[in-house]
């Protein structure tokens, strides 16, 4: 195995999405404005911004990690317009704290406008991350570490595992068990024959007489 990869279901973000705006609720701090680490922190902080009731909803956009489990580096913040936040109450969602820089970057960044204060949160919590989010739902010791990858991921990252994996042109039940045995990816809720084909539709695999290749 080179290192361990899960899939994560809408289910499951649903389930850790609900459990942050629990927590927030009841820790008794009132967001005026959340701002969505993007890319990963999106989808999470538009589900917070419905379940909290808030409108006010921003991107800062981070880059760390390139390919697919692969870091590019250090994590650079990419300015896009400055969040109005001057002496708001800030939420601040992520998906993951892994090494934890991205997050620590952005803080000092959205520390700089001036909110009036600030409290973040991600889904998961890796344990080694050298940030800790005020609100995570799911805590995951660094033995447990996996690379999730989350729904809004799946092409990127299932294309990125394949072309490290797949050697010879493979039908879709051997690369599902070519993902099964490099990386412990178990594929029983989806469809993998269809993101294939997709991948096909987006020239990313060929397709000839039922196998794929790069
Ligand atoms: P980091 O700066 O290491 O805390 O991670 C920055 C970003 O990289 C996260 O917000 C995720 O989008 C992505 N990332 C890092 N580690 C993982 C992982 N184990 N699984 C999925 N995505 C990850």
């Amino acid at each position: 195995m080179q290192f361990r990869a899960k899939l994560v279901s809408w289910a499951e973000i649903e389930k850790w999405c609900r459990n942050i705006g629990k927590q927030v609720i009841n820790s008794g701090f009132i967001p005026e404005a959340i701002i969505g680490l993007s890319r990963g922190g999106l989808v999470p902080a538009r589900m917070l911004s419905d379940r909290l009731w808030i409108k006010d909803l921003y991107a800062v956009k981070t880059e760390h990690w390139g390919f697919t489990a692969t870091k590019d580096g250090k994590a650079v913040l990419k300015r896009q317009g400055d969040p109005n936040i001057n002496g708001k109450r800030v939420l601040v969602l992520d998906d993951i704290t892994d090494t934890g820089e991205s997050m620590k970057l952005a803080f000092d960044y959205i520390k700089s406008l001036s909110p009036a204060e600030i409290r973040t949160s991600t889904m998961l919590h890796i344990t080694r991350s050298s940030f800790k989010p005020d609100f995570y739902s799911e805590e995951i010791n660094e033995e447990k570490w996996a690379w999730f990858i989350f729904p809004w991921n799946v092409y990127e990252d299932l294309d990125n595992l394949i072309g490290r994996s797949m050697v010879v042109p493979s039908s879709a039940s051997d690369i599902e068990n070519i993902l099964k045995d490099d990386y412990n990816i178990s594929f029983a809720d989806v469809d993998l024959p269809m993101l294939l084909n997709d991948l096909v539709d987006s020239g990313r695999l060929k397709l000839e007489k039922g196998k794929y290749s790069k």
